[in-house]
């Protein structure tokens, strides 16, 4: 079984989180800014000369339209004519010579995250020909819990109370904020019942000095986790000093390789990392990640802010993963629905056939497709 062509489709959804549009407009980009009313998704189709198709996704957002330059210029080429991966082994083994033909060009960054698309997909076209669903064919359970990740609502108190009491309501008992200020997280706390779990992504805004302090602040209010405090995100030491002040810290999203993620271990910099399926290096690389953090006892909670196949080779991972780890979902509301996983309950069921399952919608495909090329031994060419 061969690799026959690989098509490559970005597509753009509508959602509606229930907020206002930002006073002025961001100057960062941000998945959970409310200037936001699309998200983009980047996906691949990997078909075999037998009929057989698997899906990948890879990171993400703004970033979409060089990632798929990526993967027509560099990475796709690697892959054409290539015999498709019957076994993990042959699977690891041909992503592994992939990963070193491309070493060059970064540990990560958007060559990387066209990498994970494709490992994705060789995942799901493995799990097709072995007639099992990746849960089972990773040793994991078919049912798993969900976090609800809330988008920003700019620091505004009150509106971030309102929004945790919905999100606690539809059954989420655990939930992540995209807030920084003290005043917007101690609301949340105080809006929830004693038993909830709350975390808080800052996403990298302040000095080691400063997340110190805030981390020293928001130690009363006993949080899940306080994700990415520190500016540069890889600064491993400085994590490791806020670390000391009594809030458990997450990171890892954006780790640089498994090496990437050794030095957060080496300097006891986090208590949960984050690998991210579509960024890391896919399915391959962050089962890597997972068996580094268990020599290490830290915990493993993979960061997913994805709606195509990466949200589903997050939930099979998840799936491997000790019942308390809970899969990461938006808390918005997908219109249409790409496919029936995206309407989100606070547990989530993996589909039992063969491989991802994922099976999105044929025709909403079609509707909200940005760009989509099929690259073949011919070439590119838009479809
Ligand atoms: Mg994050």
């Amino acid at each position: 079984m061969k690799i026959s062509h690989i098509e490559v489709i970005r597509l753009s959804i509508p959602f509606e989180s229930d907020r206002a549009p930002p006073a002025r407009p961001d100057t960062a980009w941000n998945a959970a800014s409310p200037a936001l009313k699309q998200m983009e998704t980047l996906l691949v189709r990997v078909q075999s000369d037998t009929g057989l198709q698997g899906w990948g996704e890879g990171f993400g957002h703004l970033c979409n339209s060089v990632t798929a330059l990526a993967l027509q210029d560099l990475v796709i080429p690697l892959f054409l004519g290539k015999t498709v991966p019957e076994s993990r082994e042959a699977l690891t083994a041909l992503m592994a010579e992939a990963e070193k033909n491309l070493h060059a060009f970064g540990r990560s960054g958007p060559v990387r995250y066209a990498l994970s698309a494709l490992d994705i997909a060789l995942w799901d076209l493995l799990g097709q020909h072995l007639g099992q669903p990746l849960w089972q064919l990773l040793g994991g359970r078919r049912e798993i819990g969900l976090y609800a990740s809330l988008v920003s609502y700019n620091n505004q108190p009150e509106e971030v109370a309102r929004q945790v009491s919905r999100a606690w309501q539809a059954g989420f008992h655990t939930l992540k904020l995209h807030e920084t200020e003290y005043a917007a997280i101690a609301a949340a706390r105080a809006a929830l019942p004693a038993e909830a779990t709350l975390m808080v992504d800052v996403n990298c805004p302040w000095t080691v000095d400063e997340a110190s302090e805030h981390a020293r602040q928001l130690a009363g209010l006993q949080l899940g986790w306080l994700e990415e405090p520190v500016w540069p995100p890889d600064d491993c030491a400085g994590l490791a000093r806020v670390r000391r002040e009594g809030t458990p810290l997450a990171a890892g999203e954006n780790a640089a390789g498994e090496n990437g993620f050794e030095a957060l271990f080496e300097r006891a910099a986090v208590d949960v990392v984050q690998p991210s399926v579509a960024k890391v290096g896919g399915i391959t690389a962050a089962l890597r990640v997972i068996e580094r953090a268990q020599s290490y006892r830290v915990k493993v909670v993979p960061h997913c802010f994805y709606y195509g196949a990466g949200l589903l080779a997050s939930a099979h991972l998840v799936a491997t993963l000790p019942p308390e780890i809970l899969l990461e979902v938006p808390y918005i509301r997908f219109s249409p629905l790409l496919y029936p996983q995206l309407d989100f309950s606070p547990t989530l069921v993996l589909p039992d056939t063969p491989g991802l399952g994922f099976n999105p919608d044929a025709e909403i495909l079609k509707q909200h497709t940005v760009s989509h090329l099929h690259i073949d031994a011919e070439g590119a060419h838009h479809v």
